[in-house]
């Protein structure tokens, strides 16, 4: 016998924007009254408070002496990019658009670092100017950055990014271990340290990621055992005095049925047993954890409205006037393998009619002409009528710049940080 399925959770459960009165509130202030702020939906809404209150959960369980940066790629909204700067020690960017984004920030440039395979000649040159760090990902990169260094008469500092030979287990997205575009592989690392080492540039220390989207502390905690063996080896090997060590993040958040937030506790015990060792053997070093799904993820709303509701064959669906153009991850076509639903709920346009508690199966689309252009399939939600929110949460992070916002010509959604 099956259980019922409408016994199921939904999804991930969904707890860090109170309801109350019977309203979803995002920062203090009911969603149907935030909508008519913003003037139009679709929009994104992230919550300052929650990324507050994401960075002081890290502190309290991490280190102190590890350091936080935030990978802008998951989100890089400028207003949440500023508001990140005073919360995180640093940030990551992975293109030169990132950089004059975080350049904007007071984040100092010593701890903003460059990060991607394939970085332009242009680019390397506007980071040399810049004089933030760069993470050097191949040997034609190393070249073209000590070239560049010269030019402009300058120092920069450098990491190498390595491709370990072992990955992130049950992570989302797999990073190292095998033959990989990104860093450069471990066995040819020693030799290219020497000899950027010779070069004028500050050979820094060495950047090792090897995965996302990791609800398993236990993965992420060996993952971080080897990343620590493998850089004390590869400084062994080339004579290189660690002065940064950045070990990536991996980090994920729950979405689907059954998923459970991850454990930082145990984390950060396993970090506080191996910085020391770490620390005695190179006096100097910072070790960096980077991150952006886990800080930014949670924080934030995909909000549109029903603008048709229709049945066909038996079924419900409720077309909305938001998809995946905005929203592709939610609808399952960034890196998911099954497609499964993000948790969404619904905010009634009035909210006393909320109260009957009805639910119902429906399906909620997207208004672009395609089958791709589901947000929620077959899901059981309260029963919603034309001009009702649909609400899709974590989608703080690879929302709206991981989405292919020019397919068919809607216009672009706000997005408000409150
Ligand atoms: C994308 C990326 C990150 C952030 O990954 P999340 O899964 O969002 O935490 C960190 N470091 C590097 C090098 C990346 O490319």
């Amino acid at each position: 016998m099956h259980a019922d399925p409408r016994q199921k959770p939904l999804h991930a459960e969904q707890t860090a924007f109170p309801i109350v009165d019977g309203m979803l509130h995002v920062g203090g202030m009911p969603l149907d009254r935030l909508a008519l702020r913003v003037g139009a939906t679709p929009f994104y809404v992230y919550d300052r408070a929650l990324l507050r209150a994401r960075v002081a959960h890290l502190r309290a369980h991490l280190p102190a002496e590890l350091a936080l940066h935030y990978s802008i790629k998951a989100n890089p909204m400028p207003a949440l990019v500023q508001a990140m700067a005073q919360l995180v020690d640093g940030f990551d960017v992975a293109s030169g658009g990132e950089l004059a984004t975080a350049l904007d920030t007071p984040m100092p440039v010593q701890h903003i670092s460059f990060t991607g395979p394939g970085k332009s000649l242009a680019e390397l040159r506007r980071a040399l100017a810049a004089g933030v760090m760069l993470h050097v990902e191949s040997e034609r990169e190393a070249e073209a950055v000590a070239a560049l260094a010269q030019e402009l008469g300058v120092r920069p500092g450098v990491t190498l990014r390595i491709n370990p030979p072992f990955e992130l287990k049950s992570s989302g997205m797999r990073m190292g271990g095998g033959a990989k575009p990104f860093g450069v592989d471990a066995e040819a690392a020693p030799a290219l340290l020497r000899w950027l080492a010779g070069q004028g540039v500050q050979v820094a220390g060495l950047q090792i990621f090897c995965g996302s989207q990791s609800l398993d502390a236990q993965a992420i905690m060996a993952a971080q055992s080897s990343s620590f063996e493998l850089a004390l080896q590869l400084a062994g090997e080339a004579g290189l005095s660690l002065r940064v060590l950045n070990i990536g993040g991996g980090f994920g958040i729950p979405y689907f049925p059954g998923e459970r937030a991850l454990e930082i506790a145990p984390i950060g015990a396993h970090l506080a047993q191996w910085l020391p060792r770490l620390r005695a053997l190179h006096p100097q070093l910072r070790v960096v954890m980077e991150m952006g799904r886990y800080l930014v993820g949670e924080a934030g709303l995909y909000v549109s409205r029903v603008i048709d509701r229709k049945q066909s064959r038996g079924e419900v669906f409720l077309v909305v006037d938001g998809g995946l153009h905005h929203h592709l991850a939610a609808s399952g076509n960034f890196g998911q393998v099954i497609r499964k639903n993000y948790p969404v709920t619904i905010v009634p346009q009035q909210p006393q009619r909320s109260g009957g508690g009805t639910t119902e199966r429906v399906s909620v689309v997207g208004p672009l002409c395609t089958p791709l252009d589901v947000l929620a399939a077959q899901m059981l939600l309260p029963a919603a009528a034309v001009g009702d929110l649909v609400v899709v949460f974590q989608s703080g992070a690879y929302g709206l710049s991981a989405s292919p916002t020019a397919f068919l010509g809607h216009p672009a959604p706000a997005e408000v940080l409150v």
